[in-house]
């Protein structure tokens, strides 16, 4: 089996003022360097104001930057947006794209959320890429019809095993505190690798780290992240406090 270095991925949402980012940053950096060389990759994602400086404060600790969102378009007149070369200038190596959080409250589609990933890509950053189904899906027996499109229509042209990850991210399981069961969770992620596995090769599918996200606490941690297709998570609430993600990065097998 391709061996796959577990990622542990904090999505802060937005969520922290400067002292409090820091601070959480600062912990997380000093906990990795006292651990040297950690079996699994950590990566924190704060709101684009933090950035900057988180990508600073944890210079050197092997914890890794990645930004919330990005355009798909280079430059230009959209308000608001950051493109994906303004992440990587601000320090980002990865970004999250198509979170089910941007899919709802912006009205994102696959395609869109293709598009970004492109641009991630394009710009030397690793894709993020989030999927998964909504709980009426689930409850219609259409959990992995909905996976294999969003597969087929989000993971962008160029897509590899050392430039994609796919999160998992049941919606019915983001901050509910409930997730699937364990072997739920496994079906879903052996179905995904395979879809991937349709679409760049079974080869750099077989690398691919697949995340599961939705409600991973310390209390589950260990047992999610013990199965075969699970490669790290994607962690919202978890990891606003230190203690509990890093709980959770010391879960990895
Ligand atoms: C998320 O938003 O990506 C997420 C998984 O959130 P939570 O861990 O809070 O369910």
């Amino acid at each position: 089996m391709t061996a796959r270095r577990p990622l542990i991925a904090g999505n802060w949402k937005m969520n922290g003022l400067r002292a409090d980012g820091l601070a959480l940053a600062g912990e997380l950096a000093k906990r990795m360097k006292a651990k040297g060389k950690a079996p699994f990759e950590m990566l924190v994602c704060p709101p684009a104001t933090l950035i900057r400086e988180v990508a600073q404060t944890v210079a050197g600790s092997g914890v890794l930057v990645g930004g919330e969102d990005c355009h798909a378009k280079a430059s230009g007149a959209h308000t608001g947006d950051i493109s994906a070369a303004m992440l990587a200038d601000a320090g980002c190596t990865h970004v999250i794209v198509g979170h089910s959080e941007r899919r709802t409250d912006h009205g994102e589609s696959d395609a869109t959320v293709k598009a970004k990933a492109a641009a991630a890509l394009g710009n030397g950053l690793v894709a993020v890429v989030c999927i998964g189904e909504t709980e009426a899906e689930r409850d219609a027996g259409k959990t992995l019809e909905v996976n294999a499109r969003q597969v087929a229509g989000s993971v962008p042209d160029g897509a590899t095993a050392a430039n994609l990850v796919i999160a998992y991210e049941p919606v019915w399981a983001i901050g509910t505190g409930r997730t699937p069961t364990a072997p739920e969770v496994q079906e879903v992620h052996a179905f995904i690798r395979k879809e991937l596995a349709a679409k760049i090769g079974a080869a750099e599918a077989a690398g691919v780290r697949i995340l599961y996200g939705g409600s991973m606490k310390p209390g589950n941690a260990k047992e999610l992240l013990a199965l075969a297709d699970v490669d790290g998570g994607l962690i919202g609430g978890a990891s606003l406090v230190a203690d509990d993600f890093w709980a959770i990065a010391q879960s990895c097998p």
